[in-house]
């Protein structure tokens, strides 16, 4: 039996928020389990919709192979990693694969978009020290999120490398277990080599949908290079990180360097051949609403992709719903709106009672001030929402002390939620766990970029990327970055 080493140390990090992640973060549950050590990893991530629940699973069925789980962890999107976190964390992870005496293998559950405040590339760093650690023979996988920033590096440390292929992410799971195949693979002696190819443009994520086109094209192109063994994966990069290695990129598992590197090299002639295909529309708060009154039998879903919290905004912005306040929509909710303080007050005033206040625009994002108004306190709830969509399934979200309110300034019946953490409204058991009936919502209003549409979109008739005030940027400019190569290209 092979013995293999499991960890997981994620973090997306958005380097335009100031706010530093710090160990504490990564300590604490989110969406996802607060951090886990030894077995917990088992018993903590059984049955989730995790890269290293599906590794874990497919090795420990394999019949061939042993997990040896050490720790995993994750923090939601948020500034740069602290040197203190990231060198707390990184060494718990080498001591304990030190202390687990002869392994064959380890497998990294990272993002792949992690920045510290000393180092750019967070990734390079840990899988950098794994490697010191257990020397050049014994073989590395690593599983990514779909934006993972990946550097040529990386591949040059590691042996096997598995990507999400779908956003949402659906397949964070399934990407574990295919890695833990791979991995099998190469103990078995496969020896692969692999190739990087990074993509000359930037996506914006509103504009990342795998399920559409042209990505759904370029993945089947792609998939068709796969032959005689080899593996094509695609990173689709997290704009909200200057770095020298932000952006998509191809990386190709084959038998030779040189097969690997042609393949890559065609992959990434595809992408090019698809770089004008890209919809990339966002509306204002206006004009979206401005499509349910030319058209109110339609239902429809604004999603409010610049203050979207699972990309390290603040959750906190209000453009959206001022908007909806000062239209002729009957029946509209927002969610997921982060405001502790405005909750506490809410909670302070009781239920059926009006509270006047200040909601949302307290985080100083430039283009956005609190909404002052009336709002009638509906419903509190304590935040340990349980999930029921498809992503986040079996994980429970941690909203903090909540609250639903009507803003009784607005013409119509218009609702938020407000919640007390950061946490992007992507399952619509952040509506229902507040009573709200979605399927009688002229508009509804999300704070995510693209995630909501896996438990959202076929609720609604209708559904448009909106631009409120927020600090993960869609509409990407060379002015917005110091550090990528010249020849890097925005669409
Ligand atoms: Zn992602």
């Amino acid at each position: 039996m092979y013995r293999i080493a499991v960890a997981g140390f994620q973090h997306e990090t958005n380097t335009f928020v100031s706010k530093p992640t710090t160990l504490t973060q990564f300590q604490v549950a989110d969406s996802w389990p607060e951090m886990l050590q030894g077995s917990d990893v088992i018993s903590g991530t059984r049955g989730m919709n995790l890269p290293v629940a599906g590794f874990i699973d497919a090795c420990a069925c394999s019949g061939v192979a042993h997990p040896l789980p050490i720790l995993w962890c994750a923090a939601e999107p948020s500034g740069k990693v602290t040197a203190d976190a990231f060198d707390t964390i990184t060494g718990m992870i080498v001591d304990r694969i030190t202390s687990l005496g002869e392994i064959d293998g380890v497998y990294l559950d990272l993002h792949g978009a992690m920045v510290t405040d000393t180092f750019d590339d967070g990734d390079l760093k840990i899988i950098r020290r794994v490697r010191q650690t257990i020397g050049p023979n014994i073989p590395i996988g690593v599983s990514f999120d779909l934006h993972a920033n990946i550097s040529a590096e990386i591949t040059e440390l590691v042996d096997v490398i598995t990507i999400y292929k779908t956003y949402p992410h659906l397949d964070m799971a399934d990407t574990g277990a295919r890695n833990f195949e791979l991995l099998v693979a190469e103990l078995n002696g496969a020896g692969s080599k692999l190739a990087f190819s990074p993509i000359n443009y930037l996506i914006p994520l509103h504009a990342q949908n795998t399920a559409t086109t042209p990505l759904s094209d370029i993945r089947a192109a792609c998939d068709t290079l796969g032959t005689d063994g080899q593996v094509v994966e695609i990173a689709l990069g997290f704009t909200a990180s200057d770095t020298a290695h932000t952006g998509p990129s191809v990386i190709v598992s084959a038998r030779s360097t040189q097969t690997a590197s042609e393949t890559a090299r065609k992959a990434s002639q595809i992408f090019e051949q698809n770089k004008r295909m890209f919809d990339t529309t966002l509306f204002t708060p206006d004009d979206a609403i401005a499509l349910w009154t030319a058209d109110p039998e339609a239902s429809l879903l604004c999603a409010d992709v610049q203050d979207n919290p699972g990309a390290g905004a603040s959750s906190d912005t209000v453009g959206f719903l001022r908007a909806l306040v000062h239209s002729d929509v009957d029946r509209a909710v927002v969610g997921l709106i982060c405001d502790p303080e405005f909750v506490a007050q809410a909670i302070t005033t009781g239920v059926d009672a009006v509270v006047s206040a200040e909601l949302g625009g307290k985080s100083g994002i430039a283009g956005d001030t609190p909404l002052m108004g009336r709002y009638r306190v509906d419903l509190l709830r304590d935040g340990f929402c349980y999930n029921t969509g498809e992503m986040y399934r079996g994980c429970i979200s941690e909203l903090g002390q909540s609250v639903k309110v009507t803003c009784l300034d607005a013409r119509g019946s218009v609702n938020a939620i407000v919640t007390s953490n950061p946490i992007q409204c992507l399952d619509q058991a952040h509506f229902t766990y507040f009573d709200v009936d979605l399927t009688t919502m002229q508009i509804i209003g999300v704070k995510s970029t693209l995630h909501y549409r896996a438990d959202f979109e076929y609720l609604v008739d209708r559904v448009v990327s909106v631009a409120s005030a927020g600090q993960f940027p869609c509409v990407l400019t060379p002015d917005t970055y110091s550090k990528l190569p010249e020849s890097m290209t925005f669409l």
